[in-house]
């Protein structure tokens, strides 16, 4: 779960690590008196979960309290990458001298967090470190020690950052560790004219798998919790994919993935293997789909109907080792779904285990004319398989 920039930016202030004054407020008129209590001129900018803010026009100076009603007028409303701006931070502005990047995030094949850091900040890093990697240090570090004063010295120096930067360092560390954060960014960290360095952006992604120790964001209240404001743009936004929100909506575990066989299949296991086999006969899955191990009718039908509704899904391969659940349960389940579901596109089921036998004369008494059986797990993903590629 993704933090707003001002709830990075609280967090930030509450383990000491210096930030421009600001408030927060969802209304024009609340922008102008923010504006006036921060001492006239601010920077308003738009609180949406995606980066870009600037370019996109979200992040942009008032001269007085008046343009920060006007600013935050336009601002509030926009759509920034799929975003609704519904909140404006307005910020005391800040007379950058320069501008870095500092940030830690998992790595995960290393299993490790890594430092990244470069004095190239503002802009976008990924940019810079494509572009120009020798400009981005990047210093894994050891879980059992941390970053201590001379880890976070040592990145400073590595990253060419000012050696004040350090101080910084090692606090945004700690406000992963404590936080159970998985990413802790500040793009930029500037040096201001005055020598002080601040962090002038957030942002920070916290572990959904420890929410139930960190209660402070466990409230769905707007002002108190990370509610969120995504709009669902998968080319913009991995991980916001209406077809992903609408299958966790019926309690569905789908993933979205770029492929043309949509996948179905009991147990997260059995579902991995799938994709692997369907990746092996030459297409790509379109996605995960784990209908679990209860695989009823109303399962089937929902799992069926997020997985037609994706265009790119040329044919459907539904996978079923019967366990506790017999594969005739699951016949039944997949005959009642073809009732609801209007089936576009030919459907290649295995059913395997438990029953299989008696699943198969369900499925073969339907004689639906778009579905058709295999009974082997690799015959049936050569089927999906092609019947993708020639669609
Ligand atoms: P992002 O575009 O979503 O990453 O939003 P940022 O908060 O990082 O703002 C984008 C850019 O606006 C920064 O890199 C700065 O150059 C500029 N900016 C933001 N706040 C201030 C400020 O207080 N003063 C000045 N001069 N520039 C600012
Ligand atoms: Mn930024």
């Amino acid at each position: 779960m993704d933090l707003y920039e001002h709830q990075a930016r609280e967090l930030f202030a509450e383990y000491g690590i210096p930030v421009p004054e600001a408030e927060v407020t969802d209304s024009p008129k609340g922008a102008r008196y923010a504006a006036e209590r921060l001492g006239g001129r601010v920077v308003v900018k738009a609180q949406v979960k995606t980066g870009g803010r600037g370019k996109a026009g979200g992040v942009k100076l008032a001269a007085d309290p008046a343009a920060a009603e006007l600013t935050a007028r336009q601002i509030l409303g926009m759509d920034i990458k799929g975003h609704t701006v519904r909140k404006v931070m307005l910020a005391q502005p800040v007379d950058i001298e320069s501008e870095f990047y500092a940030g830690y995030v998992l790595d995960r094949a290393a299993g490790r967090f890594l430092a990244i850091a470069s004095a190239e900040g503002g802009m976008d890093i990924e940019e810079v470190a494509a572009t120009r990697p020798e400009a981005v240090a990047r210093i894994l570090i050891d879980p059992s020690e941390g970053v201590t004063a001379a880890k976070a010295a040592e990145i400073a120096a590595a990253a060419h950052l000012p050696p004040e930067a350090a101080g910084v360092l090692q606090r945004m560390w700690q406000v992963l560790v404590r936080e159970d954060a998985l990413l802790v960014e500040v793009n930029p960290l500037v040096r201001t004219a005055g020598g002080a360095i601040l962090a002038l952006d957030g942002k920070v992604t916290l572990d959904d798998n420890a929410r139930f120790r960190q209660a402070r964001w466990s409230s769905d209240s707007d002002s108190a919790g990370p509610q969120d404001d995504r709009q669902g743009n998968p080319q913009t936004d991995p991980g916001t994919d209406p077809l992903e929100a609408a299958a966790a909506a019926k309690g569905l575990n789908y993933v979205k993935l770029d492929g043309e066989v949509g996948i179905i299949g009991n147990g997260a296991g059995l579902v991995m293997s799938t994709l692997d086999v369907v990746a092996g006969c030459g297409a790509r899955p379109a996605n995960f789909l784990d209908i679990g191990g209860g695989a009823s009718a109303q399962v089937m039908a929902d799992g069926l109907s997020v997985i037609l509704s994706d265009p790119a899904v040329k044919s459907v391969f539904v996978n079923v080792f019967g366990g506790i659940t017999a594969c005739d349960a699951v016949a039944e389940g997949i005959v009642q779904a073809l009732e609801s579901v209007q089936l576009t596109r030919p459907l290649v089921v295995r059913l395997d285990g438990n029953n299989a036998a008696r699943g198969r004369a369900v499925l073969d008494s339907r004689a639906h004319p778009l579905v058709q059986q295999a009974t082997t797990m690799d015959g049936a993903a050569r089927q999906a398989a092609s019947l993708a590629i020639t669609a």
